[in-house]
């Protein structure tokens, strides 16, 4: 799973990203508007974390921009706005979530998770292949005799990716944009 995060707080730009990261997903950084909006029109990202009182261009513009183009791309508004109007222009304009600032880390984990789930149309945190489970919260394979399966985060994001989209053929580039973030040189 691969996330934008745009965020011009270095430090908190820093920690969630971080925190992705721990998690096994992707993560790309923007800490500015432009930056932010040339990033998500260039590569695929499962859900973009966006903040709204950004340098160069406002939160608000940047998903106006996002949805002339993208109606299925998964946005959630981060801000320290918190008045009632500006939470219901921030989703009348598209937005599928919002979380004020300070929120917790684990809150905003657990509502990404949920954008996921909601853009392959999975009600549960646990996928399932024949046997094969991936407890997407625990971030945990599973046998079919329910032993854990020793995987790296990498592998383990690979295997979620495909397990969500197994009716069809996957492609290789379309896996390395999905698991590995933009710093990565790779070759498929
Ligand atoms: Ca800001």
């Amino acid at each position: 799973m691969r996330i934008l995060i745009i965020e011009d707080e270095p430090e908190l730009l820093a920690a969630i990203k971080w925190g992705f990261e721990e998690t096994g997903y992707a993560a790309d950084g923007a800490d500015n508007g432009p930056d932010g909006l040339e990033l998500a029109q260039t590569n695929e990202y499962d859900v973009i974390v966006l903040d709204l009182n950004l340098p160069g261009m406002d939160g608000l513009e940047i998903l106006e921009e996002i949805r002339k183009d993208n109606l299925e791309q998964r946005v959630l508004i981060l801000s320290a706005r918190t008045s009632f109007q500006e939470r219901i222009e921030g989703l009348d304009m598209g937005a599928n979530d919002y979380l004020v600032k300070p929120f917790d880390f684990g809150e905003l984990e657990a509502r990404v998770r949920s954008l996921m789930r909601r853009a392959f149309i999975q009600q549960n945190t646990v996928l399932r292949l024949g046997g094969l489970r991936l407890d997407t919260a625990k971030r945990t394979a599973y046998t079919t005799s329910g032993a854990a399966i020793d995987l790296p985060q990498k592998e383990l994001s690979i295997l979620e990716y495909l397990m969500l989209n197994r009716s069809r053929p996957v492609r290789a580039e379309e896996l390395i944009e999905h698991v590995w973030a933009d710093d990565m040189d790779l070759f498929s």
